[in-house]
């Protein structure tokens, strides 16, 4: 706690274990038991760092973390007593570590409904563009995720057409953008052919330009679904670009 308060950032995150999966459900259990107890004391120390006078942000949130890996009642009963803590918001922990969209989407369905309507909810470390569509139809509002960057890494480019690897032989005499419909600097100012010509010569310029894509791309998905939802039109978003967004092309 002290080191996340140190840098006086807006939220700190409460110490947890997040567990591999498959994992044992009796592990689990006392896993989760044990992270709760972790939060209690967590709370404590936050409440003496955000009483101290040279403490930068003395208003620094707290969220907790709900863990109980893919078992529905060790999910339920952990959100349950961490709802009981009155924290500032909600993460639920140990999911998009190996399991199925499926089962990450079953967990959701089943701990929302007992999480505080007016607390922020953060799924942690999720995901891609339609895991990020399907979480937020299901009560989701906050996300982290390397995913936009390691993917930028690798030539793996997000579009609103599907997913576009740029070292395909099929780019070498591309002269498009990497998405005709972004404005972000790499699209404004390079084809696909240089991209992928750079990221063939090894030449680094070749990962900052993928990157600035990529993270310029989840923004503009996360406007257009702060935009959608004040409009009354997020299903409508969601039939659109589901089909789409995560597609290889
Ligand atoms: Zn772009």
């Amino acid at each position: 706690m002290q080191v996340q308060s140190n840098p006086g950032s807006t939220i700190a995150m409460a110490f947890d274990e997040c567990i591999a999966n498959p994992a044992e459900y009796d592990y689990t259990k006392a896993s989760a038991n044990r992270t709760v107890r972790w939060l209690c004391r967590c709370k404590e120390e936050m409440q003496k760092l955000n009483a101290k006078s040279d403490t930068i942000n003395k208003a620094q949130l707290l969220f907790g973390i709900n863990q109980g890996s893919t078992y529905e009642d060790l999910r339920i009963e952990n959100m349950q007593r961490i709802v009981e803590l009155d924290l500032d918001g909600y993460a639920i922990g140990g999911l998009a570590v190996g399991e199925s969209a499926e089962d990450m989407y079953r967990i959701i369905d089943c701990v929302e409904p007992y999480m505080p309507q007016n607390k922020p909810r953060y799924l942690m470390g999720v995901g891609t563009p339609l895991n990020i569509i399907e979480a937020v139809s299901r009560g989701i509002d906050l996300f982290d995720c390397v995913m936009p960057s390691r993917n930028a890494r690798h030539g793996h480019l997000f579009t609103w057409e599907g997913k576009r690897n740029i070292l395909n032989a099929k780019y070498t005499k591309d002269a498009l953008p990497v998405d005709t419909e972004c404005d972000c600097p790499t699209c404004r100012n390079y084809s696909r052919a240089y991209i992928h010509h750079l990221f063939k010569a090894q030449e680094m310029l070749a990962m900052r330009l993928a990157v600035m894509h990529n993270l310029y791309f989840y923004n503009k998905l996360m406007l257009k679904i702060r935009n959608a939802l004040d409009e009354g039109r997020f299903d409508e978003l969601k039939e659109r670009l589901s089909p789409v967004i995560d597609k290889r092309i």
